[in-house]
Parts: C-alpha cells; structure tokens; sequence
C-alpha cells in the first residue's frame, strides 16, 4: 500500500487571478512545475481564454501546445466566474473583485471538488495566486496542500502580511499625507508611510482593495507553501523574517528561468495582440530610445498623459509610447505630427522584445513588478512614475534601494519641464552611468539566481522537495 501512495504522481491544480501581471508568472510557474516531471491542470478564467483566443486570432486555443509536445503533462482548462465573457472587468472593477470575493469560492469549491473526483490516482495540491480569499478554506475541505504564489515583491507581501501590526501603530489605515518611519516591521528595516501601497491608505472596509488583502493575507497564514516571484540576493533581510512564521521561497524571476533552455518559452500569453515595432526601433541608433508603458491596467489621467507628451517633446529624444485604447484620445492636439519619427505610439507591443532592443536607453515605468525584472533583465535603467497598488512601494525599491532608476517627478507635481530634465538625465551617458552599473549588476544577480545552482534554483528544487514529504505525509 505504502508503494502505492509513493507512486501518486504530484499534481498542481493553478488557478491565476485575471490580470496580466499575475498571468505571466503563473504561466511560467506551470511550466517550471511541468519541466520538473509534475502533473498541473492550469486553469484560466473562461474570459481570459476568450481574450486569449480573440487576441492571437485561434479557435481551439490551448496555452501550452509547445509544453504538452516537448512531454510535459500540463493540462489546461477554465472555469467561470458568473459573468458574460464579454463583460468588461477592468472597468467595472469594484463591481467585479466584490463578486470575486463574495461568489467566486463556491465555484472553485464545485470545480475542485470535480478535478479531485476525476483524478484519484494523483496526489493532488492546489497552487492559488496569494491575493484569492479561498484557497485556506477549499484546501481544508478537499485535504490539499495548499502553495500560495505571491507575484510582487517580498516587501509588499510583508507590509501585507502585518497589517495587524500596522493597524496597532495607526499606519493602517494611514493618513494620505501622514510621513512617519515604519521600523517595526520584521525584516523590513525602515519604510516611510509615503511608500505605503495606496490601498493602505483607504479607509479600511471602503474600497474592495483593503478587503482583498485583509482576506487574503489572514487566509494565506495557513498556507503550507508560500512561493514568491522574487529573488533571495534582493530582498534577503524580508525573506529571512518571513521565513520564521512559515516556509517561504524566493523562486524568481520564473518568467526568464525557461530562458536557460529547458522548454520552449510561451507564445500566447499576452490579452492583447501585439504591434510589431521592430522595423522602427531598428532605425533608431543604440541607447537612443525611451520605452514608455504604464502596463495592462492603470488609468493614467489625461493631465498627466499631455505633461509626460509635452515634456519629452521638450527632452527631444526618441521614444516609443504604449497608449493603451481610449487613452489616445487624452494626448495633445497635433501631438503626433510635432513628435514626428522621433516617436511612435502603439496600444499594445512584446515588452520583452522592446526592451532587448539595443537602441532602447530607458523605461519610464509605472513601476508594475514584471516590468521592473523584465527592465533589469534588458540592464535597462528605469525612470518612475507609480500610479497605485504595489507601484509606489515597488518605486523605493527601483530607486532608493538598488539604485537603478530615478523619480519622474521628484515629489513634486508633475510639471513638463521637470520631466523633460529627468528624461535626459536618464538618457543621457553622463548623468546615468551609475544607474546602468547598478542595472548591469542586477542583471547578474537575476541571472545567477535562475541557474543551475542559483539561490531561486536551490530554493525550487527544496520547495518541490518539501511538497512531495508533505503529499506523502498527506496520503
Ligand atoms: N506588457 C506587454 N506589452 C505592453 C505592456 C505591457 O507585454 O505593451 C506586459 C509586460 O511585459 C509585463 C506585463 O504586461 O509583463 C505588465 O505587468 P506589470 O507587473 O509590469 O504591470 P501591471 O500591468 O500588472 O500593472
């Protein structure tokens, strides 16, 4: 009998949240999964699928057709979340994450309960993204191991983490123009309250944010895995602290550690089709370009979007800008004759692929957390302007921490000739020769992590390690 437990082979059942930013990592993350012999069923949102399936132009989508040739056993599917598939999410947010919240577990509950019926000869675990409010509770029901996958960084998850012990100290919720040093915070030196996540700030219980994280975070406390999308050399003073409580492992950046060859990267990953900007960026000298995003899902107020348009005009250099639909309409009268082939906008592109270009010079970033390693990867120096969520305490990190970025604003109000100067301080050899130094020493520490040997390779094999005792103490 005991052979036979032995024999169960592992399998992860991954439900990602909706968003861009969680997608690509938990993609990677199956993949990683797959390429170490486990079994996973990927499960997307039927509405991402649909995404997925208009955006790359296929019928019968399947997200892992390469994986599933070169061996791999990943399975992919999607469950609904009660809500037409063209309904749109991103705009009607509140509405959508407090039915997330409120309706979403008893659907899990019913398609876990399936998956577990339907697969009696593996020993199953379930690998939910850390911002869900249920998997504490459908793993108890169904007896799984329960991995949490964190895709920010190891400061966030902390700040999130001890919300009990910031709200003990009046720093949640935080007044918006409070600035006071936070030193109370295991493993997190000091954090000024201005780099607080902005949902910190909101009153508590007002906005679904607050209530996502209150939820998740008291949930993911029981959670028997806690995996982070981070690296160890990065942030080791966090992941120590955190690793007290529970097991935690810094396994990133798991969306570049396929890139060491083991399988083939993935194809279709993105919600939107991409442009193709090769031709263009290739007429552009090296080092010459600003790439401008602000990622998949932030508003940037229209303010905003003509000072930053007024402002590199007034910088002169080249640059390509992704102005996602609707946002367009905010940019000045006649911008795009003035910028003339100095610039060129497009709703969507491959990030990766604009970013290993070598004309590009900088990234002014929202600071979003895949942006940030896909830039230090580049050895691209960042220029910052966080809008919300993890963006501004993402910010201290780019900036004030490991130096390879700079403020697009400064602390004050965005005004077009501070951001025209910061635009060529960042662009120019001279003033941001330590910003590339410090990108370029990243770079390696990314690298270093991901291969054989790496602190992120270690921490993955110890993980899968630690899963395998734990499902056969289970069975
Ligand atoms: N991205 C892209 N093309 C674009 C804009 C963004 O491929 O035109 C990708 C980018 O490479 C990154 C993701 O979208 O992997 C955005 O994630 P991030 O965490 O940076 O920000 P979020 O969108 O979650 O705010």
């Amino acid at each position: 009998m005991a052979t036979e437990k032995m024999q169960k082979r592992p399998h992860a059942i991954m439900i990602s949240l909706h968003y861009q930013g969680h997608i690509t990592p938990f993609v990677n993350l199956a993949l990683k999964l797959g390429s170490k012999g486990l079994s996973v069923t990927f499960v997307h949102n039927e509405f991402v699928h649909h995404k997925l399936s208009q955006s790359h132009k296929i019928n019968e989508f399947n997200l892992f057709p390469e994986a599933c040739e070169s061996g791999l056993d990943i399975r992919y599917t999607t469950i609904s979340d009660g809500f037409p598939v063209e309904f749109d999410r991103f705009r009607h947010e509140e509405e959508y994450m407090e039915s997330v919240l409120r309706d979403f577990p008893a659907r899990v509950d019913e398609f876990v309960g399936k998956m577990i019926e339907s697969n009696p000869s593996l020993a199953t675990f379930l690998v939910a993204d850390t911002l869900y409010s249920w998997p504490a509770t459908i793993a108890k029901k169904y007896n799984l191991v329960n991995v949490s996958f964190w895709t920010q960084p190891a400061l966030v998850f902390s700040l999130n983490y001890h919300f009990e012990l910031l709200r003990e100290n009046g720093h949640f919720p935080c007044k918006d123009n409070m600035e006071e040093e936070i030193n109370y915070i295991p493993g997190i030196e000091s954090i000024n309250t201005r780099d607080l996540m902005p949902y910190l700030k909101e009153a508590e219980m007002a906005t679904v944010s607050p209530k996502i994280v209150i939820n998740s975070f008291e949930g993911v406390k029981k959670a028997d895995f806690i995996l982070h999308n981070t690296i160890y050399e990065l942030e080791p003073a966090t992941l120590s602290a955190l690793n007290k409580n529970q097991s935690n492992y810094a396994i990133g950046p798991i969306s570049f550690s396929q890139n060491l060859g083991k399988t083939n990267p993935i194809k279709c990953l993105n919600l939107w089709s991409d442009s193709d900007c090769t031709q263009w960026l290739d007429s552009k000298p090296p080092g010459s370009v600003l790439y401008i995003s602000f990622g998949s899902l932030v508003e940037v107020s229209k303010l905003v979007i003509q000072e930053i348009a007024h402002g590199i005009l007034l910088s002169e250099v080249n640059f390509i800008w992704i102005v996602r639909g609707g946002m367009t309409d905010a940019l000045p009268n006649g911008f795009e004759d003035k910028m003339k082939d100095k610039g060129l906008i497009v709703p969507w592109c491959n990030q990766m692929e604009v970013l290993s270009n070598p004309c590009i010079g900088g990234f002014l970033t929202h600071c979003g957390w895949n942006s940030i390693q896909e830039s230090i990867w580049c050895r691209v120096p960042m220029i910052c302007y966080p809008l919300s969520y993890d963006q501004p305490t993402n910010r201290r990190l780019v900036v004030d921490v490991w130096k390879i970025g700079i403020d697009l604003s400064d602390g004050v109000p965005i005004n077009r000739e501070g951001i025209a100067e910061n635009i060529r301080k960042l662009m120019s050899a001279s003033t941001s020769e330590g910003l590339r130094t410090e990108a370029r020493k990243m770079r390696d520490i990314l690298w270093n992590a991901i291969e054989n040997g790496g602190s992120s390779d270690i921490n993955f094999d110890q993980f899968i390690k630690d899963l395998k005792a734990k499902l056969h103490a289970m069975d």
